[in-house]
């Protein structure tokens, strides 16, 4: 028996890269990208429809299922599922696994259904408590889940159970997806120098055309950029009523600045999306991104991969930072990813940073990426005057790491009533723990990795894995009593000296371990910029964004930390951080300064950098990449080989390297070698570097490679094309 129907091609969210083969019931109305329920294998699985087909269909020889439900959802676009079998094949994960970054929860899926909720009551309870208080502060107009409400207010499930017999609050039934406010574009709330509105009205231009094109926005810090991308978010919103927009950021510590800002620019808030927006949040999120409701979403990496109705502009802010890339499960770069993204979806994306990556860079200086710069600070603000001091000529007194002249500056600097922030990249008290009896260094269990000291939480932990335990009272290699001595500093520890040399100054420490939340973020950022806080002392999360108008002293503690690393943009990232870090100095009329504390003043990236000279130093790192070969001018791909023993690591990885596809000698290949991290988690590992030319498909043939292997299950094997990490 042969008759024609239709065929659905069904991708599913498993680590297959094909679609799979279903029949069409009659009645069930399809289209390409409709989100599906269907058998597979034993189980009911959600799928995006990826094509219907005409074909014969032998209703016997091939035992065909049919998909069982549609979802009442938009049917995913063209162009995402264009980008999905890309990020599929570019990163060698697979169409399925990037599919799985793309689904929500089952739950979102469907409409918002009616849920029992908690509304404002009619009563006041006449005993008023400090609990009862928090609830009834908290509840406003809007519906809530009790445990939404009870988490939000910090309070237990009973006191809102009491407040509901009280009548003070109400049970009802209720929709809960509330819609986002439209935002207004023509609210004008800034006003723009010339040079902004100049820049402002060549990205204007370009969102008119509505074609793809790629435009970093090269502006030094505090000049300005926000604002001028803001103008182009104005037009996208102007031009189409159902025109979204995507702002990318690469930390959510920056992401409340902006949802700030941008709430005063055009009057409502944005969607918020990173892995802090869970639940029934993160499924409203999706749905009104998905219904075009959404029309702006700020948020992390991860929101590349959202299913908006009609893209119509991509900002990447910060553009070179390597929190970019993602390092776990489907390993890709979202800048990247995004500028892909942007090119199917027929839109401009802006590149937006005050230090470019050699990438962006060499990318506008070759014509492929427009590029626009932004010279100026407005009004009376000046870029901070950097100077360097030479540890060897001034070296700080042992277990101390203020240098005379940073302690003076400092001094001067409170003296005015001003702040000061002090950078290092270290979280927790010491970085390292050694016992002074046997020398013993303490490591984290199965890793390659030392225990960092926390002294608030009174904690070993290992950065790399996450185990932590308490700090033991005698040494676990030879149980001397007290002889545990921590070595180095952190900024817990920084915080300790700063006690010392100014007990007067009020000194508060921003790092991930102290401020978690976004709102004890935004809590610290706004103590600071309120003037509560002397002495910022700040990890990386401190470094980026951040506009603080009294602060006119930045230190930085250890500008050669991170400069001898084994990672080629180890200098690069140097160099972007303390420009950044920097730049957070004299954002207002006050002048700022930035003193670096370095022993090797004459390294190139310092030198530049106390020259303002960013060409010089770009030209040169470039020169550098281009004779070797190194992106931008030629194509990396890293491969990681991990197993329970070493023995059985380092053979699989010689078997794997000998598997290596020939080429016409495009392809260069490095390794197997032992990593700096040769064991985490109790897992072995090895690393090889490949290398080709900017022409090669190194994905497909790492694919092709990767194919040729048939790993036992003690191997893994993790392709990272474009790796960031050489650890
Ligand atoms: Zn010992």
């Amino acid at each position: 028996m042969m008759n024609r129907g239709l065929l659905a091609k069904v991708l599913f969210e498993i680590p297959v890269a094909k679609p799979f083969d279903y029949l069409v019931p009659e009645g069930l109305v399809l289209e390409t990208g409709s989100y599906v329920l269907a058998p597979l294998g034993k189980r009911m699985a959600v799928g995006v429809v990826w094509k219907i087909e005409e074909a014969e269909i032998q209703s016997k020889s091939r035992r065909l299922k049919y998909v069982s439900s549609v979802f009442p959802t938009r049917p995913m676009g063209d162009d995402q599922r264009k980008f999905i079998d890309f990020v599929g094949k570019y990163s060698c994960a697979g169409a399925g696994r990037v599919l799985r970054m793309c689904l929500p929860a089952a739950d979102a899926l469907a409409p918002a259904a009616d849920m029992p909720v908690i509304i404002a009551g009619k009563n006041t309870p006449k005993q008023m408590t400090k609990a009862r208080q928090k609830v009834l502060d908290k509840i406003g107009n809007r519906a809530w889940r009790v445990t939404e409400l009870a988490k939000a207010a910090g309070v237990s499930g009973s006191v809102i159970q009491g407040l509901i017999k009280l009548g003070a609050l109400q049970r009802t039934l209720q929709q809960v997806d509330e819609n986002f406010a439209t935002p207004d574009p023509d609210r004008q709330s800034v006003e723009l120098t010339p040079s902004q509105q100049e820049t402002a009205n060549e990205l204007v231009g370009k969102v008119m055309q509505q074609c793809f094109s790629t435009i970093l926005l090269d502006g030094i810090t505090g000049s300005g950029k926000t604002e001028v991308y803001f103008e182009a978010v104005a037009e996208a919103l102007r031009q189409h009523p159902d025109n979204q927009v995507l702002i990318l950021l690469p930390e959510i510590a920056l992401t409340q600045d902006i949802l700030d800002r941008f709430a005063k620019r055009f009057g409502a808030q944005p969607a918020e999306w990173h892995s802090d927006v869970i639940g029934r949040q993160r499924q409203r999120v999706w749905r009104q991104v998905a219904s075009g409701q959404a029309r702006i979403v700020v948020g992390a990496r991860s929101a590349l991969f959202l299913p908006f109705a009609k893209l119509s502009l991509i900002v990447v802010d910060e553009e070179h930072d390597s929190s970019f890339k993602q390092e776990e499960g489907v390993l890709y770069h979202a800048r990247d990813m995004a500028v892909v993204r942007a090119s199917m979806a027929g839109c401009l994306i802006v590149l937006a940073s005050a230090t470019p990556s050699l990438e962006t860079l060499h990318n506008a200086k070759s014509g492929r990426y427009g590029h626009l710069a932004l010279q100026n600070r407005p009004g009376s603000s000046r870029l901070p005057m950097i100077g360097a001091i030479d540890l060897k000529q001034h070296p700080p007194i042992a277990g101390r790491w203020i240098s005379e002249p940073l302690r003076k500056a400092m001094e001067n600097t409170l003296a005015q009533n001003q702040q000061v922030l002090l950078y290092l990249n270290r979280r927790g008290y010491a970085p390292l723990t050694i016992c002074r009896a046997c020398g013993e260094r303490i490591k984290s269990p199965n890793t390659d990795s030392y225990l960092v000291e926390h002294k608030f939480s009174g904690r070993l932990v290992c950065h790399l894995t996450g185990f932590s335990m308490a700090k033991p009272a005698i040494c676990p290699a030879c149980k001397a009593e007290n002889s545990l001595h921590p070595v180095g500093p952190g900024v817990e520890r920084l915080a300790e000296e700063i006690s010392i040399l100014f007990p007067e100054a009020v000194c508060e420490v921003f790092s991930s371990d102290i401020t978690k939340t976004p709102e004890q973020i935004r809590n610290l950022i706004s103590r600071m910029q309120a003037g509560l806080i002397d002495v910022l002392i700040g990890t990386q999360m401190a470094a980026k964004g951040h506009n603080f108008p009294n602060l006119t002293l930045v230190g930085v503690v250890d500008a050669d930390m991170g400069l001898g690393g084994a990672d080629l943009r180890a200098a690069e990232r140097t160099y972007q951080t303390l420009t950044q870090v920097a730049g957070r100095a004299g954002r207002s009329h006050l002048e700022g300064i930035a003193l670096l504390q370095t022993h090797q003043p004459e390294h190139e990236a310092i030198d530049a950098l106390l020259a303002r000279d960013r060409q010089r130093y770009v030209d040169a790192e470039l020169g550098l990449r281009e004779q070797m070969g190194f992106p931008p001018f030629g194509r990396l791909a890293a491969v990681i080989v991990s197993a329970s023993s070493e023995k059985i690591a380092h053979q699989a990885a010689l078997d794997f390297a000998a598997l290596a596809p020939a080429t016409a000698g495009d392809i260069e290949i490095w390794g197997p070698s032992e990593p700096i991290f040769a064991v985490v988690r109790g897992r072995w590992r090895r690393r090889l570097l490949v290398r080709s030319s900017k022409k090669t498909d190194l994905s497909g043939y790492m694919l092709d490679w990767r194919n040729k292997y048939r790993a036992g299950n003690k191997v893994q094997i993790k392709l990272d094309i474009d790796p960031y990490s050489f650890l």
